[in-house]
């Protein structure tokens, strides 16, 4: 009985103690969840997606603007709401450099396209020299840090499709003196480098004979190899033979997209980090997610079998008319988690974002309507735990990285060959 008694007692005794325990411990737990939202209410993370944004250079490896302009001339320089991109809106994001494609349908051949190379070019370059105060050329990451000083906005060029190099390799030397930095090399349809993965005909299972010498001239001459519209086996070759890190400059993670293969493979992803490259993570909802791949893909196959331009008023009456019924916009969420997955394959050091925008129609993602939302997507890392300086890894610094190897690679090789 006194032991039940006893029991009782320290039954009773450890009943007030900890009767008199939880109010502390629940106002303590109340004290340290209200100063964690103290310290991090979405405002206040939202403030420092700002900062981050504005105090770190960032660069998207994949702007389609000189097509737009080409199309339906504008001007970036002040407010062009036909583009995804114009400076006012740059600035309002945060955005410091733009890879501006130079693009080269397949359709065009060598010698249209190579007409196509210099009328884009031209588009360009009339920024940087109309505005000096504004626009600058980048050939390398120095100028793009120097520009960024200089609040000035980079405008490097990249080519998008190997195919009007032909059978010369001295036009890529050519493309090179003209400021090119990196090139795609090929697009939506096999060419005499690379078969494409839109293409359902493998000619060379992976890497032409040709595309091997183009490899090989890419890597001498410091031109950054990008991968994004080939076949894996075109990728694993590409990465066998290249004495340089190669990109995917506008591809995400076929993860989220199986058996779409213009998205990187688990396996790939880990290779290219291997060789010390970077994914750049596309925003096309095309690229996102299954359901926007499917529908996207009809769109894109609309316009490809109409011969209406997805930027014409009709093209884009067609796409909203579709909308209504079928979804094609993912969101800001969905492109951190592409960043995420090639984080978690391959380590913050080699991702980036290859926006695609003025190349992706309609399909943006909800909250990524233009240049001007990074700071949305930098706002999703913070949530997730990212710090600033892993947010400006993926803003800028993996890209400038890996460009920066291109380049010494290139010096060594030109070294050791003059020896
Ligand atoms: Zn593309």
């Amino acid at each position: 009985m006194n032991i039940q008694a006893n029991d009782y007692e320290v039954k009773s005794i450890r009943k007030i103690t900890l009767l008199s325990i939880i109010p502390v411990l629940l106002a303590v737990s109340l004290v340290s969840c209200k100063s964690r939202l103290q310290e991090k209410p979405e405002d206040e993370l939202w403030k420092k997606a700002l900062k981050i944004c504005k105090n770190n250079i960032i660069l998207d490896s994949h702007n389609d603007w000189p097509h737009r302009h080409f199309l339906f001339p504008g001007d970036i320089s002040k407010k062009w709401a036909r583009s995804d991109f114009d400076l006012p809106r740059a600035k309002k994001g945060g955005l410091n450099a733009v890879l501006s494609v130079v693009f080269a349908s397949s359709s065009l051949g060598v010698e249209e396209g190579r007409g196509r190379i210099d009328s884009l070019i031209r588009i360009i370059s009339y920024y940087t020299k109309t505005y000096p105060d504004k626009f600058a050329p980048a050939l390398n990451p120095d100028d793009i840090k120097n520009n960024y000083k200089n609040n000035l906005l980079s405008l490097p060029l990249c080519l998008e499709n190997g195919t009007p190099i032909g059978d010369d390799l001295g036009y890529l030397e050519y493309l090179k003196n003209q400021g090119i930095v990196y090139i795609t090399i090929s697009y939506d349809k096999a060419n005499q480098i690379s078969d494409s993965s839109y293409d359902t005909i493998r000619k060379w299972d992976g890497l032409s004979p040709f595309g091997l010498e183009v490899i090989k001239e890419m890597n001498r001459l410091g031109i950054m190899i990008d991968i994004s519209h080939s076949t894996d086996s075109a990728v694993f070759q590409t990465l066998q033979h290249s004495k340089a890190p190669i990109i995917a400059s506008h591809s995400s993670c076929r993860h989220f997209t199986p058996g779409y293969e213009r998205n990187i493979s688990d396996t790939l992803i880990k290779v290219i980090e291997d060789k010390n490259g970077v994914v750049m993570i596309n925003f096309g909802s095309f690229c996102l997610d299954s359901v926007c791949v499917k529908n996207c893909n009809y769109l894109f196959d609309w316009y490809d079998s109409t011969g209406i331009s997805m930027h014409s008023e009709e093209g884009i009456d067609f796409t909203l008319k579709y909308k209504e019924t079928h979804k094609i916009n993912s969101d800001a969420k969905t492109v951190a988690d592409h960043i995420e997955h090639v984080i978690k394959l391959a380590g913050i050091d080699h991702v980036g974002m290859g926006s695609d925008y003025n190349g992706m129609g309609l399909s943006h993602p909800s909250d990524l309507p233009d240049v001007s939302g990074y700071p949305v997507l930098v706002f999703e890392l913070l949530k997730r735990g990212y710090t600033e300086e892993d947010i400006n890894k993926i803003l800028s610094e993996n890209f400038l990285r890996v460009w920066n190897n291109v380049i010494e690679v290139a010096d060594s090789l030109n070294k050791s060959s003059s020896i």
